[in-house]
């Protein structure tokens, strides 16, 4: 893990994209804050930890103290996004809030004008490697029409074949791990993606 965090942040990528899992929201368990902690001595680049985890506000403290300069939670694991934005607010990190695929847009309505970020979850959460879920333009077009400055991101079968289809429907982050991990060159592979983010 800590080489391939170390080789994507020499090759440049822009944000590091944590996906930690409890297996509650989603049936893997991934890695908790310890493992962020321990990787924020590769450098200053942005870090991000994306909570699919049932009750999400009991880890805030631990994931900002570790370094992650914004937590996303999934609006799907309580029933106070708007709070837990502020809450996220005021330890100082940028809050995003995530949409699973099955989930309206209307889920993030409320919060569209306080989020830092809204992340549309192209596939379903859990496995990478999965194919994208073309529905989920439909989603982005809405939230960016709701939320004209906010950052939207798309994690989940992202390539160069469905990147600039999610731009166009609106989104301006994109979250890459499969595509990047079938890469001979890291490097190579960031810049292509990066090309086509304009
Ligand atoms: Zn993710």
């Amino acid at each position: 893990m800590r080489g391939r965090v170390a080789d994507l942040v020499s090759a440049g990528a822009e944000v590091i994209h944590f996906d930690v899992m409890d297996g509650q929201f989603v049936p893997p368990i991934t890695f908790g804050h310890q493992l962020i902690q321990g990787l924020r001595d590769l450098g200053g680049t942005f870090f991000e930890a994306h909570l699919m985890t049932v009750t999400p506000e009991r880890h805030f403290q631990a994931f900002a103290e570790a370094g992650c300069q914004r937590i996303t939670f999934h609006a799907e694991a309580t029933a106070h996004t708007h709070r837990l934005v502020q809450t996220l607010h005021s330890m100082g990190v940028q809050a995003g809030v995530a949409l699973n695929p099955g989930t309206p847009a209307e889920m993030v309505e409320g919060v569209a004008d306080i989020a830092d970020l809204i992340l549309v979850m192209t596939v379903n959460p859990g496995w990478g490697g999965q194919e994208f879920i073309g529905s989920t333009l439909e989603k982005i077009r809405r939230i960016r029409a709701w939320a004209p400055s906010a950052d939207i991101e798309v994690d989940g079968g992202i390539d160069p074949e469905t990147l600039p289809t999610c731009r166009e429907a609106g989104a301006n982050v994109f979250v890459v791990g499969h595509y990047l991990t079938k890469q001979a060159d890291l490097g190579a592979g960031l810049r292509e993606l990066n090309a086509l983010c304009g």
